[in-house]
């Protein structure tokens, strides 16, 4: 990837306004108003949202669609990504999320701009850190390179963060091939300029900004490093318990937090089930907890060295006026053979009340050398990702793999939530062109219901998440990317995201079943295989991706609301959507229906005739290209003409990407 970055400058605007951080004015208050503007391309939209979730799991910053507050963010698709410097205070504040900015961090980025941040290296004390080599420079992009003192802005006595998202990369604005940032402690020289998710600092420093002392979704971490176990407790009416230790007999040897590296810490939960009668139980139950959002997402590290019929079950004890003792509610169980080494398992928990996660451990038939074990729990209120890919022996795959196809593996095929079938294709060493990355593709492929779905696939978005191990989700600096299935981008030969036995070569898996898949959309620059090795993105020598694929509502302009259509009505679930002064109805499309009209009052259905579902939804989609083109253009010019007028400091980041 080659990042550049420009600010625009607003010289004489620059000097004479107060323009730091520093002062209460540029504060937002913690639920900030923002409204997703139509020239937004769609993936954005859906990247967008899924930064706001990343601020509400690790901060207390929270985002709702504009109802008319005075101050919002209104995000829009510009040249580039770019954002002012706080809250200006001016009504309509503009953020934009441009060509190739549709990447998560990119976007906590330049919201970390909207709620007052320059970026690192315009901190007052940035030459004891990093030294900027002016003539290296591009000519007339030096003011990227200001540096801000210590009466403009505060670096909230957090120490400088070569690893924070707002620091530029070794590479920013260069006019050759030599680096125009030198770090002076060499070994950040690869380090500065990552985009993979907020760091500790930029969390800390954010938290400190805006006085948080919690955030909206997180709920629990445990490790088990502690003996206090994090509240958790024995349940009473079970007839064995499980053990706080180091290494269990029967494995694993290690937890999974620390893999044996720190001596004298390192513990997980273990229940043996070498011993007692079948049927005999042991449950841990966390401390009580309190739910906001109604939905969580529970993931652990779990690791079997009992027997295939032992079993875990996952259940939430939830309390109410009249159950003082709680009701158990299941959600999930794992069974299966024994394993030597620690899987990553998820489940989506319904807990409305006050509420405990409760592990039951039972033991089954047959003989057993161990038992069952959990470590590095983690509990928020989110969805959780769909589907697990866990790619074990992954050092020697690294190590014995070349760039190009030769070295491309898949992942296996999953179903998406409607049923598309798809896969995800990891070049290991990089595409030949760009090695030394990590680069990765989004496929669909054919399945068994294929003939109820709708083709060419519309607007799903792929979500492909490199989990970071860390074992507390807080300090996960995960690296994702999602693609979206355009119905109209096309491909040798028809529609790229077509059935994959029309656009599709036939395959045949390692279990010897021929299928077909489709070309596939990602990026060759997914992660350098530096980045990789940092932090704990490979553990116990196993990396761990999660995918998820979402559904329509990227279609429609989603938690929207205006002025204009508080009057007009759109049907069928059709969302009112501003544009030209006019309100105008933006309606719902499902898998082989969709509605028009000027209320989306009339159904349209694959049934009725093929011919005219293929037509009407490539005019509509048509109609859809023409509205954003023109709402872009207006959009720029309106732009161009208040940002002078307001004096807003504008700060652009141009991410060009190979
Ligand atoms: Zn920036």
């Amino acid at each position: 990837v080659i990042v550049a970055f420009i600010l625009i400058p607003f010289k004489s605007e620059m000097r004479q306004e107060k323009n730091s951080i520093i002062g209460d004015e540029y504060r937002w208050p913690k639920t900030i108003p923002y409204y997703l503007e139509d020239s937004l391309e769609i993936n954005a939209k859906g990247v967008i949202l899924k930064a706001f979730e990343q601020y509400r799991l690790k901060t207390c910053i929270d985002y709702k669609p504009w109802t008319g507050e005075k101050n919002y963010i209104s995000v829009f698709k510009g040249s580039g990504c770019f954002s002012s410097i706080g809250n200006r205070r001016i009504g309509k504040q503009q953020l934009s999320i441009g060509a190739n900015c549709d990447r998560i961090a990119t976007i906590e980025h330049e919201f970390l701009h909207a709620l007052g941040f320059w970026h690192e290296q315009s901190r007052a004390d940035r030459d004891d850190y990093v030294e900027i080599i002016w003539n290296e420079i591009s000519q007339g992009k030096e003011h990227n390179f200001n540096k801000y003192s210590d009466k403009q802005s505060s670096s909230l006595n957090v120490a400088y963060d070569y690893t924070s998202v707002m620091h530029y990369s070794k590479t920013a604005f260069q006019n050759g091939t030599n680096p125009t940032i030198v770090t002076q402690i060499p070994e950040f020289m690869n380090v500065i300029g990552q985009r993979m998710e907020f760091s500790d600092s930029d969390l800390l420093k954010l938290n400190r900004l805006y006085n948080c002392s919690s955030s909206l979704t997180f709920m629990e971490h445990c490790s088990f490093e502690k003996e206090n176990i994090c509240g958790m407790i024995q349940g009473s009416d079970d007839n064995a318990d499980w053990q706080h230790v180091m290494k269990a007999n029967g494995g694993p040897d290690t937890d999974h937090t620390n893999m044996g590296t720190c001596q004298g810490t390192g513990y997980f939960m273990h229940f043996s089930t070498a011993e007692g009668s079948v049927g005999s139980k042991s449950y841990l139950e966390s401390r009580t907890l309190y739910p906001k959002r109604n939905y969580q997402c529970l993931q652990f590290f779990y690791y079997n060295s009992g027997n295939e019929n032992d079993e875990l079950n996952i259940h939430v004890r939830e309390y109410s006026d009249t159950e003082s003792n709680g009701t158990l509610k299941g959600f999930g169980q794992i069974k299966g053979k024994p394993q030597n080494y620690w899987q990553f398992y998820q489940f989506n928990l319904k807990a409305s009340n006050k509420f405990r996660v409760v592990f039951e451990g039972i033991k089954g038939a047959g003989v057993s050398q161990g038992g069952l074990s959990i470590d590095d729990i983690n509990l928020s209120e989110t969805e959780c990702p769909h589907h697990i890919w866990h790619i074990k022996n992954f050092t020697h795959l690294l190590a014995t793999s070349s760039p190009g196809t030769s070295g491309k593996i898949y992942s296996p095929r999953f179903h998406s939530k409607e049923g598309y079938s798809f896969q995800i294709g990891l070049y290991l060493n990089g595409t030949t062109t760009n090695p030394g990355n990590l680069a990765i593709y989004f496929h669909l492929t054919s399945g068994d219901n294929d003939g109820n779905l709708a083709w060419p696939c519309p607007w799903k978005q792929g979500t492909m998440l490199l989990l970071d191990q860390n074992p507390d989700i807080r300090h996960q600096m995960s690296n994702q990317r999602s693609v979206s299935t355009d119905p109209n981008k096309k491909t040798d030969g028809g529609y790229f995201w077509d059935n994959p036995s029309q656009v599709g070569n036939k395959v045949t898996d390692e279990d010897g079943n021929t299928f077909f898949r489709g070309p596939g959309e990602g990026t060759s620059s997914f992660l350098t295989h530096e980045r990789l090795r940092s932090r704990n993105f490979i553990n116990e020598d196993s990396v761990i991706f999660l995918l998820t694929v979402e559904g329509k509502q990227y279609t429609l302009g989603r938690g929207e609301s205006l002025q204009l259509c508080k009057k007009n009505v759109c049907e069928n679930d059709g969302i009112c959507v501003e544009l030209d002064m006019k309100p105008t109805c933006r309606c719902a499309v499902g898998e082989d229906w969709w509605y028009f009209g000027e209320r989306c009052e009339t159904k349209g259905r694959k049934e009725d005739t093929v011919i005219t579902a293929v037509v009407s939804s490539v005019v509509v989609f048509a109609v859809m290209l023409v509205i954003t083109i023109i709402s872009t253009c207006c959009l720029t010019k309106k732009y161009k003409k208040k940002s002078k007028h307001q004096g807003m400091i504008l700060e652009n980041d141009h991410h060009f990407l190979y």
